[in-house]
């Protein structure tokens, strides 16, 4: 009867769920306001190349600059995009707008950029990332999409099947945190990758811990026998750094070679030690 049902709704909202519900629920909706207004920007974190530590691209990391809450994180609206849908959208528009960045820097520069496995599932991106190559006109090489261990493990065969079509147009893949999805090592030969990206919580243990050193040598070791590469996350100390080197990573990235910027600052660094080519030509022309 009404008052069971009554019981029932009150059991349900307890411990500030409610809150929570309402907090997600505005959240959502403050999401597609942000998609139609343009409030999202991305910064930009350099990846250097080992042992030469010089810039050869830059990952794209999505930011929220909401009118109250100033920069919100992705990891605090990403979830809520998926399950909504907005990712589809916000995705397309990470894909032109980092594509649009990559024209501006020098040919040698690639763009990284991370994608959720609702957008694989979609069958739009291999159409939004095509198109954004010849807007922007830009080699396909120049361009990775990321997707992390976990969404590749458990990806069907529509994942997998964007993930060949990109393959197909010339851009390349990578494997995202590397080492938090239970996939072993054999598993890697059966996707098709470019890179193999090793989480941060390797790289932060692996000169005080045997184990973690042996990870990390065994990564790189399987991935350069398949012709696959190697970027180090979420490096922290110059310790860290000469470890990842010593081990065979040919990249590396994180906040003891350069924390994610605005584009302009990633442009200067971009620039730096290179002849004015690419985008640079351009603007001086
Ligand atoms: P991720 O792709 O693994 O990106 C690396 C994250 O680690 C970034 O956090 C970066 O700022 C942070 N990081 C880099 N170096 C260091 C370091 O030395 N130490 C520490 N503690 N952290 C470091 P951010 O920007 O907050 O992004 C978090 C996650 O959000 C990303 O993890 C990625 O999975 C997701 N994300 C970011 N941008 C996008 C996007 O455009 N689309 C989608 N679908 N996901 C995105
Ligand atoms: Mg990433
Ligand atoms: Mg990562
Ligand atoms: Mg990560």
């Amino acid at each position: 009867d009404a008052k069971d049902k009554g019981r029932g709704r009150l059991a349900i909202y307890q411990d500030g769920m409610m809150e929570e519900a309402v907090r997600r629920r505005r959240l959502e909706a403050d999401l597609w306001v942000a998609v139609e207004k343009g409030q999202f920007e991305l910064h930009y974190q350099p990846l250097y190349q080992l042992p030469d530590r010089k810039v050869c691209g830059f990952e794209a990391l999505i930011r929220w600059q909401h009118p109250e809450n100033g920069l919100i994180p992705p990891n605090d609206f990403i979830p809520v995009a998926e399950q909504s849908g907005a990712i589809l959208d916000i995705g397309g528009w990470v894909i032109n707008e980092a594509c649009r960045q990559l024209a501006e820097w020098p040919d040698d520069i690639y763009v990284s950029i991370n994608v959720s496995p609702v957008q694989l599932r979609s069958a739009n991106i291999l159409q939004q990332v095509t198109k954004a190559l010849a807007d922007h006109q830009l080699l396909p090489q120049r361009v990775e999409i990321e997707l992390t261990e976990t969404a590749m493990v458990e990806s069907n065969g529509e994942i997998a099947a964007a993930l060949s079509g990109l393959r197909a147009l010339g851009v390349r893949v990578a494997m995202d945190d590397f080492g938090t999805g239970y996939s072993s090592l054999a598993h890697l030969r059966s996707f098709e990758l470019d890179r193999i990206k090793i989480d941060r919580s390797f790289v932060s243990v692996s000169q005080t811990d045997a184990g973690a050193a042996a990870v990390v040598r065994a990564i790189t070791g399987m991935a350069r026998d398949l012709a696959i590469e190697t970027t180090g996350e979420g490096v922290e100390t110059e310790d860290q750094l000469s470890k990842l080197i010593s081990l065979g990573c040919g990249t590396a990235q994180g906040f003891f070679l350069g924390k994610p910027v605005r584009s302009e600052q990633a442009t200067r660094l971009a620039r730096a030690d290179r002849p004015a080519t690419g985008g640079a030509a351009r603007e001086i022309a």
